[in-house]
C-alpha cells in the first residue's frame, strides 16, 4: 500500500466522515430550510458548533488550501500542483554518518555527515547552496508555492546583500553555514579552517540573530579538523546532498539515478550566466522531478 495520502485523499476521507456523521448539505442542496434548528444547531448567522461543524471546518479548510496550492502551481507554471508533506516527526530521526564518509580519528562524538534523512516518508529535502544570485522571483514563488527548502550561506557571496537573506529568513527559511570564503577546507590549516567556519558562525549570529546547528562545506569536502573545528563552534549535523539540481536536468549520487525517502537534493542560488535558465526554471524541473516520482518536499530542520 503507499504510505503517502494526497491532501486530496485526506479530504475525500473527511469528506466522507462528515457525510457519515449526518453532516446537512447547506443552502444549496435543494431541499427546505428546517423551520427549526434541530437540537445542537444554531440559528442563521450564529457560529457553528460541535463536532460536525468542527469536521466541515476542517474540510473546508484543507480545500481552500488544496485549491491555493492547485492555483499557485498553476500560476508558476509547474507540470504539477507539488504533493503535500506529512506531519514533521514527533521525534527527529537518529542521524548517523553514511558508510564511507568517515574520518580518520573519527568515532569520537563528531557531528554526523550524511546525504539521506533516515525516514520511511515519501519526502526529500530541498537545499540552496552560495547565495550569489538573489532573485526576488525566488523568494515570492516559494512562499506562494509554499515549498520549503533551507539556505547554506557562504558570506562572499552573501555580504553585498543581507538584506535578501534577511526577506528569505522572514519567509521561514533557515540560513545554515556554509563557510566564509568558499575554500577547500582539507587543504587548509587548522587556524584557517577555524576561521573559515566558526567565523561564518559569528557572521550569521551578527546578521540574523542566529548560530546555525547545520553545515556544509564547500564541495563536500572536509577531513577529521574540519568536523572537530565545526563541533566546537556548535555545529551538531553536516548534511551532504544525494542529488543536484539544475534548471535543465538532474545529477545523481545513487547509482540507481533515482529519489529516496529522505533523500536531501542540493541546488545554488545561481541564475542565467551560470545557468540556461533561471531560478524559476530550476525549481520548475525540480518540482517535476519530485511530484512525478510521488515525493513531497518537508523542511530539513523538522527532521534534523
Ligand atoms: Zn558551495
Amino acid at each position: 500500500m503507499k504510505r503517502y495520502r494526497s491532501a486530496c485523499a485526506v479530504l475525500a476521507a473527511l469528506l466522507v466522515a462528515a457525510v457519515a456523521s449526518g453532516c446537512a448539505g447547506g443552502a444549496d442542496d435543494g431541499g427546505a430550510a428546517p423551520e427549526q434548528p434541530a437540537i445542537g444547531q444554531q440559528g442563521p448567522g450564529a457560529a457553528p458548533a460541535g463536532p460536525v461543524a468542527a469536521a466541515e471546518a476542517r474540510v473546508e479548510r484543507l480545500r481552500k488550501q488544496q485549491a491555493a496550492r492547485v492555483a499557485a502551481a498553476r500560476r508558476w507554471g509547474l507540470a504539477k500542483t507539488p504533493l503535500a508533506a506529512p506531519e514533521p516527526p514527533a521525534e527527529k530521526p537518529h542521524l548517523t554518518t553514511r558508510e564511507g564518509f568517515e574520518v580518520e580519528g573519527g568515532g569520537e562524538d563528531l557531528p554526523p555527515v550524511f546525504t539521506t534523512v533516515p525516514t520511511k516518508e515519501r519526502v526529500v529535502f530541498l537545499t540552496m547552496d552560495d547565495g550569489a544570485e538573489k532573485d526576488p522571483e525566488l523568494l515570492r514563488m516559494m512562499t506562494e508555492l509554499k515549498i520549503p527548502y533551507s539556505a547554506f550561506l557562504s558570506d562572499y557571496v552573501v555580504s553585498d546583500d543581507y538584506g535578501y537573506f534577511k526577506d528569505m529568513q522572514a519567509r521561514g527559511v533557515t540560513l545554515n553555514n556554509h563557510t566564509l570564503n568558499h575554500r577547500y577546507l582539507p587543504g587548509l590549516s587548522k587556524a584557517d579552517q577555524r576561521r573559515e567556519i566558526c567565523g561564518e558562525q559569528d557572521k550569521l549570529e551578527k546578521y540574523f540573530g542566529k548560530r546555525p546547528t547545520l553545515f556544509r562545506p564547500p564541495y563536500g569536502n572536509y577531513n577529521g579538523d574540519t568536523l572537530r573545528i565545526a563541533k566546537s563552534c556548535g555545529i551538531k549535523a553536516v548534511p551532504l546532498w544525494a542529488a543536484e539540481a539544475f534548471p535543465d536536468h538532474m545529477e545523481w549520487r545513487e547509482w540507481d539515478r533515482d529519489l529516496h525517502p529522505g533523500d536531501i537534493i542540493l541546488t545554488h542560488f545561481r541564475g542565467d550566466e551560470d545557468w540556461d535558465g533561471s531560478m524559476a526554471d530550476m525549481v520548475r524541473r525540480v518540482m517535476k522531478t519530485v511530484t512525478d516520482k510521488g515525493y513531497a518536499v518537508a523542511r530539513l530542520e523538522d527532521y534534523v
